[in-house]
Parts: structure tokens; sequence; C-alpha cells
């Protein structure tokens, strides 16, 4: 018999799963309608913490993918969310506005650069805009007992010709700085996968999680004991996938090829 996945609801990562730059992968759109009207639950989850949800659904429905504020879940958002169980006190952050904003709205105070010394959280995403007296100042506030946190780890961002450094470069100059580790939000840690499961209100048993990348998304449904699938349409190719400790469960070619299995 062939296999079907029974799932109720489906996790999606964005970049190099359902577009590619400002292009949909093929089959994307046609994915997202089906199980819709399957009646199945979906979020997508992406490590990118410089987006909204409100400019992701925007930018992925001018490709033709239909979804809600509602069915995004960004790294920024889900360390704010994290944060709830922390209590109040101020922040200093390295990352860009959708960071800043969300942890603000959850009633922290975001100090600047001046006022890094009284932090009682350092907050790190991709910064595109990162100094070195950003640096310093975070790595002051974490050596002055600041707790240290990080949206994602992602070493590198790809793009057409190449890869920029990720939030975990970022990261990196301050780890090797202070000797201080982060607590790491985004994907492949658990923190963002029970953040998602609360989101989508499913049971670990009920949930898959698509994506391109090893390291995260996969290792994130491995971490969590959620079943994962892989996508070849991204940063991982077929010679990747034999050498990795990180195995998924099923190996698609691009996410057309669920239409099989639902
Ligand atoms: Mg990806």
């Amino acid at each position: 018999m062939a296999l079907k996945l029974n799932f109720k609801a489906f996790i999606f990562d964005i970049d190099g799963s359902l577009s590619r730059g400002n292009s949909p992968i093929e089959g994307a759109s046609e994915i997202i309608a089906m199980l819709r009207r399957k009646g199945k639950k979906i979020l997508l989850l992406t490590n990118n913490s410089t987006g909204t949800p409100e400019g992701y659904a925007e930018k992925l429905g001018k490709m033709g993918i239909n979804v809600s504020q509602e069915e995004i879940l960004t790294s920024s958002m889900a360390t704010a969310v994290y944060m709830k169980k922390f209590n109040q006190g101020k922040v200093y952050v390295i990352g860009e506005e959708a960071l800043s904003s969300a942890i603000s709205r959850e009633g922290f105070t975001i100090l600047n650069e001046e006022e890094a010394r009284e932090a009682k959280y350092v907050v790190c995403g991709l910064d595109r805009h990162v100094t070195y007296d950003k640096l310093a100042a975070a790595s002051y506030a974490i050596q002055n007992g600041a707790k240290f946190i990080a949206a994602n780890a992602d070493r590198s961002l790809p793009v057409e010709d190449g890869y920029l450094p990720g939030a975990g470069a970022i990261l990196s100059a301050i780890i090797k700085t202070t000797n201080v580790r982060p607590l790491i939000v985004g994907k492949p840690s658990k923190r963002i996968m029970k953040i998602a499961m609360d989101r989508l209100g499913t049971t670990k048993d009920e949930v898959a999680i698509v994506g391109d990348a090893l390291e995260t998304d996969i290792k994130a449904g491995r971490n969590s004991r959620i079943y994962s699938i892989l996508v070849l349409t991204g940063v991982t190719k077929e010679e990747d996938l034999a050498t990795s400790r990180v195995k998924p469960d099923l190996v698609l070619g691009s996410i057309a090829g669920l239409s099989d299995l639902l």
C-alpha cells in the first residue's frame, strides 16, 4: 500500500521550501490549497528574524501562495513569545526592526547602545547593520550579567551567488568575546517547535515538518520527535544527505511530491 501522510497539521519552512527569493517553488500554491481542502492546519515557520508575518503573507500572496498572517511564525515572534516566561526587564537587541518590535510588544523596554550595560537581556538576530559598537554593547551587557538569547543561530544566509553571514555569525563574535553561549529559540530548538505546536493546537504526533535544511528544519523535527520531510529545492543536495548524521523521515524532490501522499 502506498504511503499516506495522515497528519492533522503541516509546518513548512519558507525559503528553499515554498519559495526561492521572489519566486514560488513549483506546486507550492497547489499543495497549500490541497491541504486546506483536506482540512489540514498549516503553519509557516521561518528562522529569518528580519521579516514580519504581514510582510511574508503579502510576499507569498503575490506568488499565489495564500496564507494568513496567523499562519506565519518567525523566529522574532517566537523569541518574543518565549520571553513571556521571563520577568519584565530592559533588553538590548542586535537585530532588525521586526525583532525589536516583537519584543517591545510584549512589554519589554528596548535600550540603545549607550544604555546597554543596564540590560537584563541581550537578544540577537540577524542585523544587516551590525557594527563593532553594537557587538561591544552586547558583550558588555552579557559580562554584566544579562541573559543572552538568540532568535536563531543560522550560520549563513543563502543568496543567488553564494552565502552571506547569518545571525549565527554575529553570535559567534559575542560568544568568542564573552565565552557565554546563548539560549537559542529558533530551529532546531525545541523551544520554537513547542510554540509552533501551541499555535496549531496539536501534539507532536499530529504534525509533520517540511523543510530544505538538515541542520535547522530536519534537526528541529528530530529534536522534538516530529515527522520530518526534506525537500531538495533549497540548501541540501542529495550528496549532503548521504554524508549527514541528521536524517529525515522522508525525502521529496520538492513540495509538489506531497500531492501523492495526502
Ligand atoms: Mg529554508
